[in-house]
């Protein structure tokens, strides 16, 4: 189970009140709300949209320009075959249960989590020990232990239940059912007995074009796209390997129940990176060394075989080295990826890396580790990053027959002895008629060690037999005057393979979630009013403009200040309402704005304004162009507060209450 959560000052985290700050503010609303909402479907509103842009704005500068990716726009509407071929249809599912009586349905995995959750907290309860609490109102602050039987439990029965807990993403549908059974659980609301696990495909369907006969689906990740126009990236590329391309767009999931507002929705932004590699010589990575020594929370998946969630802090290099993390590669983006995640302003603290144990894994990723992000709601999955291996492009190659392969000139030519195949095609295609082709193929795809036997054979007897399914009775026999085969020296001047791809892959709206919980405090004076102290790059707006009243002299510096800031491409509001400064600071603490300027008489006189940082509320004065070059280099992310507070000079005064004169 995970750990409680704190906000960064230490105090316990109130979901309801930040909740509440987000609504209100407008960070994002249930799409549909006057109709009564749809779940799982949210709009988002200007801080917030501002916010996911400024997110996306980070990620495109750290991943796609640092690293030349190749970054492209592919359709969201995506024919059956593509998906079929990709495995989608027949395996993108969960497990869904049903209550017979009521009709309610449940996610079987999240339901077992639940309940054996809620079991532990009842038993905690029950010893007397803290328990976490849900509180009924935020505002009464009336605390109450919720949908919970304080009943104590076996110590025995505790800790498999925390085994199971810890081995949740593990289990397949028939393993879920027999928990369900074994444990007795239950539909929570009426203890209905429920449904065994069935499988439930999450993309949501569609007919393309009016006519019906173009079934699709809705893209569930971006990925699909980049692999499929792989050949012309390559050429784009100029055949050059490694390369990586990039996509930012909506994906669609059609969750069997949505819940934990932003965490699990239907539609949400992705951002996915598929770094091609070739798979011969380890998949290095040229820019590892460039990494090595950033350290990692990595909770390996043997740990969690065991029932366990001890995470271990090491450098991704030593991780390499060892082989707990499977290549450089896949190694070089988990580090980057906890270096993008700690720029926007994620907590250090609440990250961590968690292996797929073998059953949650695609049969053929050769190694996938998740980046998680505690939050209220526990760990959550916010960056996926799987080694994919050739699947991908070797089953869009095999169905459509497209090169998507990579050919390189080899710098040595490559001497090959081997047995070869030679068909008369004028006798062949005779006797052979309308199976000529597949007894073509069955010749062509026999291994070197059949080759080398049936050339005996052919000394032999003059003939060779061979299996050709689907033909005659399966076998068929070649007479000597069709067919030679021989050992020969092939000369290959090109190398011909199918790249490997890491994918990490990003879900935009999770990460949004807990950059805002990470972010989320109260101040002690005014515990009612949340701050979050979004850093100056990401937050929605970067300064706030307050004149110290309305007054006429105040308008031209207003003026003056917006177009300088908008000059230098830096988001602003003013607000010259009439509520005292403290107050309009504090409403924009809830926005996240990292900055104010002041403007009052002594600006009129001398040009100087006041700066005021949104986390320690220390002030410093300055002339306009020193005021904005501060302003840019922290947006930037040149300089930190500190560094601003040491070369202007503190300015003391006018924060509370200060009104015009
Ligand atoms: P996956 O392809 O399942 O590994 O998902 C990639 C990323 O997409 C995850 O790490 C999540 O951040 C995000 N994601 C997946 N499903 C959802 C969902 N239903 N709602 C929001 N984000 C999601």
């Amino acid at each position: 189970m995970a750990p409680e959560m704190t906000t960064l000052k230490g105090k316990a985290f109130d979901r309801a009140s930040l909740e509440s700050l987000m609504r209100r503010r407008m960070f994002y609303t249930p799409s549909f709300d006057i109709y009564g909402g749809v779940s799982g479907l949210y709009d988002y509103g200007p801080p917030g949209s501002a916010l996911t842009n400024n997110i996306i704005d980070v990620w495109r500068k750290h991943f796609v320009l640092r690293e030349n990716m190749l970054e492209v726009d592919c359709t969201m509407l995506t024919p059956h075959d593509v998906l079929k071929t990709s495995g989608h249809v027949d395996k993108f599912a969960d497990w869904m249960c049903k209550d017979p009586k009521t009709g309610e349905i449940f996610r079987a995995d999240h339901l077992v989590e639940e309940v054996l959750e809620a079991r532990i907290k009842g038993d905690k309860e029950a010893r007397g020990e803290k328990v976490e609490v849900e509180e009924e109102d935020p505002k009464k602050k009336k605390k109450k232990v919720k949908n919970i039987a304080v009943v104590k439990l076996d110590d025995a029965v505790r800790d498999e239940y925390k085994e199971v807990l810890n081995k949740i993403d593990n289990y397949n549908g028939e393993e879920l059912g027999r928990l369900m059974k074994e444990y007795d659980i239950r539909n929570p609301a009426n203890n209905s007995e429920l449904t065994p696990p069935v499988a439930f495909n999450l993309m949501f369907q569609t007919s393309i074009g009016p006519s019906s006969n173009l079934p699709g689906y809705l893209r569930p990740e971006t990925a699909q796209g980049q692999f499929l126009n792989f050949a012309k990236l390559l050429e784009f590329n100029q055949q050059q390997m490694p390369f990586a391309s990039a996509s930012i767009g909506k994906s669609f999931r059609n969750e069997i129940s949505p819940r934990q507002g932003l965490l699990r929705v239907r539609e949400f932004l992705m951002a996915e990176i598929e770094h091609f590699v070739d798979p011969s010589g380890g998949k290095k990575h040229p820019y590892f060394d460039e990494v090595k020594d950033v350290e990692l929370e990595l909770l390996n998946r043997d740990v969690q075989l065991s029932g366990k969630a001890d995470v271990d802090t090491t450098t991704i290099g030593k991780a390499v080295e060892t082989g707990l993390v499977d290549n450089e590669t896949l190694g070089y983006f988990l580090a980057r990826i906890q270096l993008f995640l700690l720029k926007i302003g994620v907590d250090p603290k609440k990250i961590r890396f968690r292996q797929h144990m073998a059953n949650e894994m695609a049969h053929y990723a050769a190694d996938c580790w998740d980046a998680e992000l505690l939050t209220s709601y526990g760990w959550i999955e916010c960056v996926g990053c799987a080694d994919r291996s050739a699947y991908d492009l070797s089953v869009h190659m095999k169905k459509t027959g497209a090169p998507l392969v990579v050919r390189e000139p080899r710098k040595e030519p490559l001497k090959i002895e081997e047995w070869q195949c030679d068909l008369d095609k004028k006798k062949f295609g005779p006797k052979f008629k309308k199976d000529g082709k597949t007894v073509e193929a069955a010749i062509e795809s026999l291994s070197q060690d059949i080759r080398e036997k049936l050339s005996l054979d052919l000394q032999k007897d003059g003939k060779i037999t061979i299996d050709v399914p689907g033909v005659g009775d399966g076998k068929v026999e070649v007479p000597k005057e069709l067919i030679t085969i021989e050992k020969r020296t092939r000369v290959e001047n090109v190398r011909e393979y199918t790249p490997n791809v890491i994918e990490p892959s990003f879900g935009i709206g999770r990460i949004f979630y807990a950059l805002c919980e990470h972010s989320y405090w109260t101040r002690e004076q005014d515990e009612a009013r949340g701050v979050l102290s979004f850093p100056p790059t990401v937050a929605p707006t970067k300064v706030l403009i307050v004149p110290l009243s309305s007054h006429g002299d105040f308008k031209p510096f207003v003026r003056k200040l917006t177009n300088k800031l908008q000059d230098a491409g830096v988001s602003n509001r003013v607000d010259d309402s009439g509520a005292s400064i403290g107050k309009r600071y504090s409403r924009n603490d809830e926005l996240g704005t990292p900055l104010g300027i002041t403007i009052d008489f002594q600006s009129v006189k001398d040009n100087t304004f006041t700066l005021r940082d949104r986390d320690s509320t220390e002030q410093v004065r300055g002339s306009l162009d020193e005021i904005v070059a501060a302003i840019s280099s922290l947006v930037e992310g040149r300089e930190k507060w500190a560094d601003i507070s040491k070369r202007l000079p503190k300015f003391e005064g006018q924060e509370e209450g200060v009104g015009p004169s």
